[in-house]
């Protein structure tokens, strides 16, 4: 499974805001609750969803989210009537707990900009929500070596999903780049790989020029065996890929996307 994977997955699920909980300076935990979510398959790692939130006027009919996202399902989102598609962004899941029918989702709260961000901050509980289950990304490779995990704090739930469930014998490096001190959290990662958190100077600071420049002074020891990650900042994720592909780690070996793009919606 990969990251375009998704597209062939089908599942739609509703739920409601239990409870919210800024974690630390710069991310809010909103933990879901509802019946749908003892049903929403547990595939552990990042997996990841898209999350459609109530539209702009309050209103949460989610009739016009598709079943599935692939071009089907896209296409009956986009031409459902005008006024009529909640907004969505994607989202990884960070705790779930099907026997209580309970997700923890972890926020960036990176300002007033946008729509999940802001919505996170100040969500009530009860409002609505509907999500479409996207698998994951990360798909150990059975004879990896060593892993490198990358990510900046949007992708902290993913790197942290993926170090929990990683097989307790993996090797490897994850960076994990956060606005603050303060916002680093427990992780719980196998004993051989070392967890390095960069906090920005300055929280404001362009988000993963650090991780960046982490990645930049790592030389794979032996590039064929490793397999890498790289989730966050969309230009942290294509200059960490091109500096691996440099180095010799041949590209199927780099699961990566990226999630964002400074200045962009979307
Ligand atoms: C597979 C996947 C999983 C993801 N999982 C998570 C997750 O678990 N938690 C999480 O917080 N994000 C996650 N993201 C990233 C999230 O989807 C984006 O950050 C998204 O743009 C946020 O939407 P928004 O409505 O808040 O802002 P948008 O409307 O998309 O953007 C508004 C403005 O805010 C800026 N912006 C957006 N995100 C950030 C950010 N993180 N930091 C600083 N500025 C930002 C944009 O550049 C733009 O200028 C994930 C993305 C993907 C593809």
């Amino acid at each position: 499974m990969g990251f375009t994977d998704g597209r062939r997955i089908t599942g739609m699920y509703t739920a409601e805001v239990a409870r919210t909980d800024r974690i630390t300076p710069h991310m809010v935990r909103v933990t879901f609750r509802g019946d749908d979510l003892t049903r929403l398959p547990r595939r552990g790692y990042d997996q990841w969803f898209r999350l459609f939130l109530p539209r702009g006027d309050g209103d949460t009919d989610f009739t016009a989210v598709p079943e599935g996202f692939g071009l089907g399902g896209y296409l009956k989102y986009l031409t459902a009537k005008s006024g009529t598609r909640p907004p969505f962004r994607n989202y990884t899941v960070r705790a779930h707990r099907p026997e209580l029918g309970e997700l923890d989702v972890d926020f960036v709260a990176h300002g007033d900009t946008g729509i999940a961000g802001p919505w996170a901050q100040r969500a009530q509980p009860g409002e609505r929500v509907a999500f479409i289950d996207q698998g994951r990304g990360f798909d150990p490779i059975e004879d990896a070596e060593e892993v490198l995990l990358v990510g900046d704090e949007s992708a902290l739930p993913a790197v942290a999903g993926i170090l929990r469930d990683l097989p307790r014998e993996t090797a490897g490096l994850a960076i994990i780049e956060i606005p603050d001190p303060a916002d680093r959290q427990d992780v719980d990662e196998p004993a051989g790989v070392e967890v390095r958190w960069l906090a920005r100077a300055d929280p404001h600071d362009r988000p993963g020029l650090l991780a960046l420049d982490a990645v930049r002074a790592w030389i794979p020891e032996r590039p064929t065996t490793l397999h890498a990650y790289l989730a966050g900042e969309q230009q942290l994720v294509a200059e960490s890929r091109r500096h691996l592909v440099a180095a010799g780690v041949p590209k199927a070996r780099i699961s990566f996307t990226g999630y964002w793009r400074v200045g962009r919606a979307g």
